[in-house]
């Protein structure tokens, strides 16, 4: 049995709360050194009391100067607080940890999870919009350190699943093709709105859009699956994860969310990872890889399930989706600033002030504007994701002052 000691990039989260439930079930092999959150402060106290880490991160002195007093207040004198990106990052990369879990939402989970990647940890990816955000400056800071990369979004784990042994060892090197695969194929579930008509889209409110029917996920996550700018996120991150051109990778509706993707072969055959729709099954997976554990995940009952159903696309439906194959092909600050303009979108929505529907108008203009820009660096990176923030709030006051 292989013990692990771990640091958990975003506890406070749903996937870090899976993740503690899985450390919960197995204490044996895992020890949680370090954790971050944000915002949660007396979530990460509840965390601390049980799971006793060395190190916490928070987002700011003030909630890292609220948990201190909480702590001390439980009788809690030795977890050490910090906060900021360089606490995360010195989190990430300690020699205390082999494994790291990058759980934190958005382009804040860049550095950190970078740093974990230099260092040559097991990286538990999770955060796919570092991925997105920095394409081959990841991947290539992942060879040059030998780091693992395991896929933790449920789609990306089940390909590793799919993948011959040789080919899930090598994520971001791999050579499918001349490996007998044809494609990988890629699927999601549609969201809330699949059936919705589309000229009602511009109506629906945030409740309606985080109210995912198969899975239970944080709200920007939840937002991104609506408009499926989820799986343009998971396109790109398949694209780098499995060293493959976008023509391998197709986008299948299978509203039912069991099968959590495949992949195909030259031969006609088809392999697919299925399971209920938890995200246990893929981080307890990834965290024991390459030994299997109970992820307290209720196996599929084949006689009381629904019938697998599957679609092709409807573009109109989901404009977003196209948007981000699209930016897969044009290269690094075309991702980078879809990235950058979604979150700034999705959250301007979730605080109601533009409509569902004016998330791809932000989008669409913030790649047209940034398209064009070198990204090379790290730092071309953060300095393009700030000025794209900056274009998008332009836009979003614009679209704001008009309706
Ligand atoms: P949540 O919103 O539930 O949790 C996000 C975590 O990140 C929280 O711990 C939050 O802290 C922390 N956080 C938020 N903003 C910052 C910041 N600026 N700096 C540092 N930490 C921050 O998100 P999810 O767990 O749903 O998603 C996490 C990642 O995993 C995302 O990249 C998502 O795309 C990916 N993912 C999630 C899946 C899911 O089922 N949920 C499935 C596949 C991938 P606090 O709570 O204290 O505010
Ligand atoms: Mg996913």
């Amino acid at each position: 049995m292989q013990q692990h000691q771990l640091c958990i990039l975003g506890s406070t989260g749903s996937i870090g709360e899976s993740t503690l439930d899985i450390v919960r079930r197995h204490p044996e092999r895992f020890t949680v050194i370090s954790m971050s959150a944000n915002s949660r402060v007396e979530n990460m106290l509840a965390q601390c009391i049980e799971f006793k880490p060395q190190y916490v991160v928070m987002g700011c002195q003030e909630t890292a100067t609220k948990l201190s007093t909480l702590l001390v207040e439980n009788g809690i004198a030795n977890i050490d607080v910090s906060y900021g990106e360089q606490a995360l990052c010195d989190i990430a990369s300690s020699d205390q940890v082999d494994t790291v879990m990058a759980a934190i939402v958005g382009s804040s989970g860049l550095m950190p999870t970078l740093s974990a990647v230099k260092t040559g940890k097991r990286v538990l990816l999770a955060n796919k919009e570092s991925l997105v955000t920095s394409g081959q400056i990841f991947i290539d800071a992942v060879k040059a350190s030998g780091a693992k990369l395991l896929p933790i979004d449920s789609e990306h784990n089940a390909i590793f699943q799919c993948l011959p042994e040789f080919e899930q060892h090598r994520p971001g090197e791999c050579q499918l093709a001349d490996n007998g695969i044809s494609k990988i194929l890629l699927t999601g579930s549609g969201g809330p709105f699949r059936t919705k008509p589309v000229s009602e889209l511009a109506d629906v409110t945030p409740e309606q859009a985080v109210a995912h029917p198969n899975w239970d996920m944080g709200k920007k996550i939840s937002v991104d699956s609506a408009t499926m700018m989820n799986k343009g996120l998971e396109f790109i991150e398949a694209k780098w994860l499995f060293n493959v051109e976008p023509s391998q990778i197709q986008v299948v509706l299978h509203p039912q969310s069991t099968i959590h993707s495949m992949v195909q072969y030259k031969d006609g055959s088809v392999i697919a990872q299925m399971g209920n729709p938890d995200m246990r099954t893929p981080i307890a997976h990834a965290m024991a890889y390459p030994e299997r554990i109970d992820a307290g995940v209720e196996p599929l009952d084949f006689f009381n399930t629904k019938p697998f159903e599957f679609e092709a696309v409807d573009f109109e439906r989901y404009p977003n989706l196209k948007l981000a194959i699209d930016a897969c092909s044009q290269g690094q600050a075309a991702c980078t600033a879809l990235n950058a303009a979604n979150e700034i979108a999705v959250e301007a929505f979730l605080n109601y002030q533009i409509k569902f529907t004016d998330i791809f108008r932000i989008n669409e203009l913030s790649v047209q504007q940034f398209v064009s820009q070198q990204v090379t660096t790290i730092d071309d990176v953060i300095s393009l994701d700030a000025n794209v923030r900056v274009y998008a709030k332009d836009q979003l006051a614009k679209l704001m002052e008009s309706e």
